[in-house]
């Protein structure tokens, strides 16, 4: 027999198949063979009886790695897509499959020993042996480190020796939520729910977008479609943004499905991540839970794939492959013939017009479980608050109905786009910015360290007494930050407890959890905190939202920041009055007659897709044109400079043999021109025709020794 073997090697060029001799493997095993004048491991794509290479020049597989493939069929197709689609070495894209612990072979499966009861023995002259054996009699089997404790090492090893109990090994699953579950019942489904789930099980369409507003149920109908693939003998994959944000979710699922889930997340130690993956591959596990990531997971025979809140940033990959999760979705849902759902209630503008041309099938939910009403908004101008000589964070009216919410023991949400004190360090007198040493951003003061951090590399830095331009001491921080804001409340409402959330306060494994259990358990009144705060929590107890400054998001330079300031506001504006006390929300800006944020006020997506889909017809963005850009990024400015400008010179013979077909054709430093010491260029282009793709990425596979070149298409962040 003959595999054809891809070899995993890290930062190779290697993509081709080689053929190994080998005796009875499997496709989807990992192998380990020799190569070059060591060994390495690979993945078996595939297995033959006949060879074309001559028989001395095969070389035999060493051994394999698995005893069950790691990779299933399905995988390895999907593989070879995404390895062609986004022009990765095969290898790259099979990596995906495996949890990194894996591939290291740092972790391991961990084992217990159980104590088996096997017959009857004399232990007359021995209590603790006769205690341990009318134990064991009655139990049956008990784990054998518990019973030594209780009993005592001698006795177990004592009654093994006698063949009244026999240790066996076993598999053991660490359980990363041990001891946490809720008992929640299944809701009978509303008219709206039960014709969401009709529909989905009877388009012909693959995709379906479930467009209904926050609070309408949306969650109910997945768990309702994963419930009936589960029925069915399938499995599901679930994808969210971010788990470990929203423990409430977490907890629901774990009620609904116990241990037929396993959820994925970055939270979980090395451990636990490779135990739940084996617990997926080994079917004991059927529904796969997580973020980005677990659009990969090893299920077989899928039913159903779901992707929760379909317009987050977080579903496209920033690090090579450069995958966009909802590609990898549909070929996987291709593939198994089974439906894919995209849910939001903001949908990206480009998901919502695929819906509104039909490519997708489209359900909507306009209205809130048992007809609560959403949230009334206020648009409160505070270019008005500072000439009336108000310098807080807070409108006269945000502090009017948050003294009104507090007094009736409610609880409030505040959301500001920024964190840290204040953001910026600028010299009052000839305009110093303090800025990162090994990037090229703005530092931000941190007061509760005081000191200044750069949020993109995380050095840290002294906050410095005088301007180190000019010497002048009028050296400040301007605009506002969580910790500033918590501050002014606690001068503001002494007695109301007050808990921030943001990534300084979040870090550990535990972060987000905490205090978002926390406020869930109402051990504070006031939740004030960045992003993260908008994302689906359910606090029935929430009745003001208060959004401190709504037109911050809107000044960012991308083409998206108009649709992610409303998205943003949306969110967060769900979450208050979710239960029976109706809710309200008051947005701050310094520019009340924006359209986005008029729209947003009135929950107007429609009028919102409207605007925005002509607006980019007119100039030109997606989904009318696609953005692709070539980076280059090296530790040596001019030698990156100088890779740029090759790749440029061969990027530019594709455009003038077609000039018309981009919109947009320049060279340029990259707006942030250094990240962690690595200096970035780039080719920005927006392409009218998608099939130039081609061509872009054969230009752009060039190698330099110490320049990294690589392609976004539509990428998340343009910095
Ligand atoms: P969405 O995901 O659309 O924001 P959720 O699924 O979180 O909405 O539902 C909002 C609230 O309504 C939750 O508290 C949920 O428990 C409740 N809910 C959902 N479906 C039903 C139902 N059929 N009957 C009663 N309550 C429901
Ligand atoms: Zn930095």
């Amino acid at each position: 027999m003959y595999a054809e073997v891809i070899v995993d090697v890290a930062h190779s060029d290697v993509d081709k198949i080689f053929d190994y001799a080998c005796g009875s493997l499997a496709a989807g095993m990992r192998v380990v063979v020799p190569f070059g004048n060591g060994v390495t491991t690979g993945f078996v794509m595939r297995v033959k009886e006949t060879s074309d290479l001559p028989a001395e020049r095969v070389k035999k597989v060493i051994r394999a790695a698995d005893e069950i493939p790691a990779l299933t069929e399905e995988n390895l197709s999907i593989a070879r897509k995404i390895a062609a689609r986004y022009r990765v070495p095969l290898a790259a894209a099979l990596r995906l499959f495996l949890p990194a612990e894996m591939r290291t072979g740092k972790v391991s499966e961990s084992y217990r020993t159980v104590a088996v009861f096997a017959g009857e023995a004399d232990v007359s002259r021995a209590p603790r042996q006769s205690e341990l054996l009318s134990f064991l009699r009655e139990k049956k089997e008990a784990d054998a480190a518990a019973l030594r404790e209780r009993f005592g090492a001698a006795a177990v090893k004592s009654l093994a020796e006698k063949g009244a109990i026999r240790l066996e090994r076993r598999r053991s699953f660490r359980d990363p939520y041990r001891g946490q579950s809720e008992t929640q019942g299944e809701h009978p489904l509303t008219a709206a729910q039960k014709r969401a789930v009709e529909y989905i099980e009877n388009t012909q369409k693959t995709v379906t977008l479930v467009f209904g507003v926050t609070g309408s149920g949306k969650t109910e109908v997945y768990l309702h479609l994963i419930a009936k693939a589960l029925a069915r003998g399938q499995t599901a994959i679930f994808l969210v943004p971010e788990i470990s944000l929203t423990p409430q979710m977490l907890m629901q699922l774990r009620a609904r499905f116990g241990r037929a889930a396993a959820i994925l997340h970055s939270g979980l130690s090395a451990g636990e991540r490779f135990d739940e993956w084996q617990r997926l591959r080994a079917g004991d596990a059927r529904i796969a839970i997580g973020a980005r990531s677990a659009v990969f997971a090893p299920v077989e025979n899928v039913g159903i794939i779901v992707i929760d809140e379909e317009h987050d940033g977080s579903y496209s990959s920033e690090s090579a492959p450069r995958y966009h999760t909802f590609d990898v979705a549909r070929l996987r849902a291709q593939y198994n013939g089974c439906k894919l759902v995209l849910g939001s209630a903001t949908p990206a503008v480009e998901t919502y017009r695929r819906a509104a041309e039909g490519e997708f099938g489209l359900v909507t939910m306009p209205d809130r479980i048992n007809a609560r009403p959403l949230p009334a908004v206020s648009i409160v101008d505070m270019r008005r608050e500072v000439r009336r000589g108000n310098a807080t964070a807070f409108s006269s009216v945000l502090r009017e109905k948050l003294a009104r919410c507090l007094s009736e023991h409610n609880q409030a949400i505040l959301f500001l786009n920024r964190r840290g004190y204040s953001q910026t360090v600028i010299c009052q007198s000839c305009g110093y910015v303090a800025k990162c040493e090994n990037c090229d951003v703005a530092l931000t003061y941190h007061s509760d360290e005081d000191c200044l951090k750069c949020h993109y590399c995380g050095a840290r830095y002294k906050m410095p007494a005088a301007c180190p331009q000019c010497g002048d001491r009028r050296i400040r921080y301007v605009g506002t930050g969580t910790q500033r804001v918590a501050a002014e409340l606690k001068k503001l409402y002494p007695a109301a407890r007050v808990l921030r959330m943001d990534v300084d306060t979040t870090s550990g494994k535990e972060g987000h959890f905490r205090i978002l259990q926390q406020f869930a358990r109402r051990e504070a009144d006031i939740l004030v905190g960045t992003q993260m705060v908008a994302k689906g929590h359910d606090f029935p107890q929430v009745t003001l939202v208060g959004v401190l400054d709504a037109d911050m998001s809107l000044h960012f330079p991308d083409y998206r920041s108009g649709e992610r300031t409303f998205q943003l506001i949306t969110q967060v504006a769900g979450r208050s009055g979710r239960a029976q006390a109706a809710g309200e929300v008051v947005l701050q800006t310094y520019d009340p007659e924006n359209y986005i944020l008029r729209f947003a006020a009135r929950y107007d997506y429609e009028g919102f897709y409207e605007h925005e889909i002509s607006m980019r017809a007119a100039t030109g963005f997606p989904p009318f044109a696609r953005i692709v850009r070539v980076m280059a990024s090296g530790d040596d400015e001019r030698e990156t400079a100088y890779a740029i400008k090759e790749v440029h010179e061969r990027l530019r013979r594709i455009y003038d043999a077609d000039p018309q077909k981009f919109l947009f054709f320049r060279q340029m430093r990259s707006p942030i021109g250094r990240i962690r010491n690595k200096y970035r260029f780039q080719v920005l282009m927006r392409l009218l025709d998608p099939s130039l793709l081609k061509e872009v990425y054969a230009a752009c596979d060039v190698k330099y020794k110490n320049v990294l070149v690589y392609v976004e298409e539509n990428p998340a962040n343009l910095n």
